[in-house]
């Protein structure tokens, strides 16, 4: 009988954060081990609730909300959003530059579908949030990875995306603040690669889904709001900042040279047409969020949860004999390096896979961010510190014991 097979354009496309390993440790669980997972950022499952504002917005709004939307979005949410960026000092922006979507990976996908051809270009930062390069690829685009340095706090090495740009070359994306390092990028770093869109006539992508996730006083830059002469995309959403990842509402914002792309926009329309409209419902919450109590910010200030388990995961992660790791100054990981020669590990995904079977912990392994120089792993900070403390506690009592050889 002919087999159904899965289509060409998945040959490249990979998003490990949901991949074999956690697939195993799914096994595990249902085998009946207790599985500690700290491979996603979904703020929910610890404790993080939603502030009750938004969450009474649309038990409020539900009744009315059974019809779709205008593809783009219902108005409230998009002058909601719009403002928000308009306060982030983006000039120019109207309403109809925003559009709401399921999720920031929703917007991803159609931002890049819209976008490229076969064999186009796109700078990603390596490491990078896989959903990037998978959605390049399976737009038949093609990926390119810049280095971020670690050196040098994860900030992106200019001269390294100078190198990589060719005349096929389409566009730039930032993830500021990042996941997976937790690096939030100056103004200086922003302006530097402003000037290299300007030149070479890149569209810049800026996923800021983490941009009120700050820790130390760091500051975050809307690179949009340096750049009124290149064409940028902006895209943010409720899932981090308000930890309702499971209603999947995100949002994707057009500005600076928009004259440019007049026909990429309309591409825009046609997709989200396609789509017909973003989850309603949860649509409603978008004004609610960004107009309402920001207690985020009490979650990130110095006595604040978040703060202190980032405090505590960092510090107990550097405490561990060949295990560093750069302090991130926003969103919700750790990505920390391991002493490859030390251990003499010759595959991290085996490495993640060994901590797995022996702790019952999940993590993640470096290269299912794209990155392939090194041995790293990611952690996620979100559990109370009196999960977390034993749990790298564990980690360390691994290491310690552990070689590949
Ligand atoms: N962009 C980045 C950098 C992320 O880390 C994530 C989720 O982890 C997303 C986008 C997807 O967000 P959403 O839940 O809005 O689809």
């Amino acid at each position: 009988m002919k087999t159904v097979a899965r289509s060409h354009k998945l040959d490249n496309v990979c998003y490990d954060i949901r991949g074999p390993i956690a697939a195993q440790a799914r096994k595990m669980e249902d085998e009946g081990h207790r599985i500690l997972k700290l491979n996603i950022g979904n703020p929910a499952p610890f404790g993080f609730d939603a502030p009750d504002d938004i969450l009474k917005d649309v038990i409020h709004n539900l009744p009315t909300s059974q019809g779709y939307s205008d593809s783009a979005g219902i108005y409230a949410a998009r002058v909601a959003v719009m403002q928000y960026y308009q306060q982030m000092n983006i000039k120019d922006i109207r309403v109809n530059d925003v559009y709401i979507g399921n999720g920031v990976s929703e917007m991803i996908m159609m931002a890049m579908q819209a976008l490229l051809n076969q064999g186009d270009e796109v700078l990603i930062p390596s490491p990078d949030y896989p959903l990037w390069t998978a959605a390049v690829s399976l737009s038949s685009g093609s990926p390119v990875h810049y280095r971020c340095d670690e050196q040098a706090g994860w900030f992106p090495d200019i001269d390294d995306i100078k190198s990589k740009i060719t005349s096929k070359t389409r566009a730039i994306v930032l993830i500021n603040p990042n996941n997976p390092t937790g690096a939030v990028y100056s103004e200086a770093l922003l302006q530097e690669v402003v000037s290299l869109a300007r030149e070479h006539q890149l569209v810049i992508f800026s996923d800021e889904i983490y941009d009120k996730i700050l820790y130390d006083g760091a500051r975050h830059t809307c690179i949009a709001s340096l750049a009124d002469d290149v064409f940028c995309v902006t895209l943010g959403g409720l899932s981090k900042n308000y930890r309702v990842a499971g209603f999947r509402a995100g949002w994707l914002v057009v500005s600076g040279n928009k004259r440019i792309a007049s026909d990429y926009i309309e591409g825009l329309n046609i997709l989200a047409s396609m789509r017909m409209c973003a989850n309603v419902p949860c649509q409603s919450a978008i004004q609610t969020a960004l107009g309402g109590y920001q207690s985020i910010n009490d979650l990130i200030s110095d006595n604040g949860r978040l703060k202190l388990q980032r405090d505590l995961a960092s510090d107990m992660l550097n405490s561990i004999d060949g295990i560093s790791c750069v302090k991130p100054n926003g969103a919700m990981y750790c990505f920390a390096r391991v002493d490859e020669k030390k251990f003499n590990i010759r595959n991290d995904e085996q490495m993640i896979l060994d901590l797995l079977r022996e702790e019952k912990i999940l993590l993640v392994h470096g290269r299912a961010f794209n990155l392939h120089d090194g041995v790293y792993f990611r952690l996620v900070f979100l559990p109370h510190c009196d999960v977390l403390s034993p749990a790298l506690t564990r980690i360390g009592r691994f290491f310690s014991q552990y070689s590949q050889g």
